[in-house]
């Protein structure tokens, strides 16, 4: 049974295990602040969910679109807030992310230019959207895994981590490995 406050705070959980890793990748990719980022957002969503008056999804949408620093923070409440949408409109769980996933996706690459292959989240969040226009939650963590898993091999064009150059190989980009939390955690609440 696919419910979005579970999904909440099971992704709420891998953040808390994952702030480390996050912060590593970030610190040597990036400027190092997106575990807190994340961690911080997510942590003030469930505050704001348990406070009442805003649904999951909502909840995190309007925390990391107001509150969220870091490149990472609007990009996400930009996904957050659509699949927040989708998920009020459309009964059907698989059908609700398929749509506002793929808003989000649209939503952010439209803000912050990334296409595939730059080295940003979208190299996950491409291919979970592919993934949903044919198979289910399960499909879609695959997909968004092995996407960030990919991002090792890429060299950033987009945000700070262009800066950095070679110094990445080999490790994935934080963000991307994010979006493949968020994804995981959906498939295993939802499957
Ligand atoms: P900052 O670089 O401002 O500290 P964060 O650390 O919060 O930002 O987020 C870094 C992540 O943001 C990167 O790992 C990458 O996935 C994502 N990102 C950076 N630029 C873009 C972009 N133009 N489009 C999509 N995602 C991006
Ligand atoms: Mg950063
Ligand atoms: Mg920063």
């Amino acid at each position: 049974m696919f419910d979005q406050e579970s999904v909440l705070r099971r992704f709420a959980q891998v953040v808390e295990d994952a702030h480390g890793e996050l912060t590593r990748l970030d610190q040597r990719s990036g400027d190092g602040d997106f575990g807190d980022n994340l961690r911080g957002g997510v942590r003030e969503a469930v505050a704001r969910f348990d406070a009442g008056g805003s649904s999951a999804f909502g909840a995190l949408g309007e925390v990391f679109l107001d509150e969220v620093g870091g490149t990472s923070g609007p990009l996400l409440g930009l996904l957050f807030t659509e699949l927040a949408h989708a998920l009020d409109r459309e009964a059907e769980p698989v059908a609700a992310f398929r749509a506002g996933a793929a808003a989000g996706l649209a939503a952010i690459q439209r803000v912050g230019e990334a296409q595939v292959g730059d080295r940003t989240l979208v190299d996950a969040l491409a291919p979970a959207v592919e993934a949903l226009e044919s198979g289910g939650f399960a499909t879609a963590a695959k997909a968004a895994a092995e996407g960030a898993a990919r991002t090792g091999e890429l060299r950033a064009r987009m945000g700070r981590a262009s800066y950095v150059g070679e110094r990445v190989k080999g490790e994935p980009d934080p963000g991307a490995v994010g979006i493949a939390l968020l994804f995981w955690a959906v498939a295993t609440v939802a499957e």
